[in-house]
């Protein structure tokens, strides 16, 4: 009983310590933690809805966060079949399982365990994001990147991201690998984005402690992708599929609270404009919308509007 009394009480200090640190270094606290919805989008994909469902439409500049994690081919055989997108960026990012990409221009890419793709769609692009795969497990997330008024109907733009790419790290007993942006001394390969994104994929073992820096004017957000992870100044445990969301500050404590805990933790800068979105278009306002479906019914879209 002794023994178990302290470890109680050294792991309360633990807490009230980094309370108090985090304070004074701005560590940014949990206000919200949803669930992700299981949902249906493409040609009959399963996937969970984390952003972009009823409960949580929009973190500005995020739109969408979705997670496909299924070893039955039924949820992916289907795939998304050729569509168009205007006025956002979509970013792809494979855990396991294989997809391919084409655009009707003759782009083409495949996207495997570990890679990313960071696409712009700019003032449009029409394509197809399949499995090359017929069974096993399919794992990865499709992100949604508002782009600001001024840069919505820019030149569309590929960034393609061989696993190789991504920067690993090790801080502490927690794995890192960076996607986008600047963080312990590694440079992610996604360039030139308007958010100025972060975008880590943190797998911190159990009791693993770290502070990740944030840019303080920039909207964060984590999704736990394995086991459990504490997250925010209070420590508030998260399970795997919730989203969390964090206040202001200029870092986010992450501790593992189980061995396989992993999670997503994305930045980016808040655009403060309106959004109309339907369907694959994001503009500003409903008749920015409009004009979208008339240019892809009228085979314009590719054009620049
Ligand atoms: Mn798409």
């Amino acid at each position: 009983m002794l023994s178990r009394r302290a470890v109680l009480s050294s792991a309360g200090l633990t807490l009230l310590g980094c309370a108090v640190k985090s304070r004074v270094e701005a560590g940014r606290a949990v206000s919200l933690v949803l669930p992700a919805q299981p949902t249906r989008d493409g040609a009959g994909v399963s996937l969970n809805r984390a952003l972009g469902q009823r409960a949580l439409s929009v973190l500005d500049p995020f739109l969408l966060l979705d997670e496909f994690h299924t070893d039955d081919p039924s949820d992916y055989l289907a795939g998304f079949p050729e569509h168009p997108h205007r006025g956002f960026e979509t970013v792809t990012y494979m855990l396991q399982g294989a997809m391919e990409h084409r655009d009707v221009l003759g782009n083409q890419g495949r996207l495997g365990p570990g890679g990313a793709q960071w696409m712009t769609a700019g003032h449009g692009i029409i394509h197809s994001e399949m499995p090359r795969q017929e069974r096993g497990l399919m794992w990865g997330f499709q992100l949604w990147v508002n782009l600001p008024r001024a840069r919505k109907l820019i030149a569309p733009r590929y960034q393609d991201i061989a696993p190789s790419r991504i920067p690993e790290a090790d801080v502490d007993g927690v794995r890192l690998r960076v996607v986008a942006g600047s963080t312990f001394g590694r440079t992610g390969p996604v360039s030139g984005i308007d958010v100025e994104p972060l975008f880590v994929d943190l797998a911190p073992a159990k009791g693993a402690h770290l502070r990740q820096p944030v840019p303080s004017g920039h909207t964060v957000f984590a999704y736990v992708t394995e086991g459990a992870v504490r997250l925010g100044s209070s420590q508030r445990e998260v399970p795997r599929g919730h989203l969390a969301v964090l206040e202001k500050g200029t870092s986010v404590e992450v501790t593992g609270a189980t061995e396989d805990g992993r999670l997503l933790l994305l930045a980016g800068r808040p655009w403060n404009e309106p959004i109309a979105r339907m369907g694959p278009f994001v503009m500003n306002t409903d008749d920015e919308v409009r004009q979208a479906f008339d240019d892809y019914r009228a085979g314009r879209l590719l054009l620049g509007g």
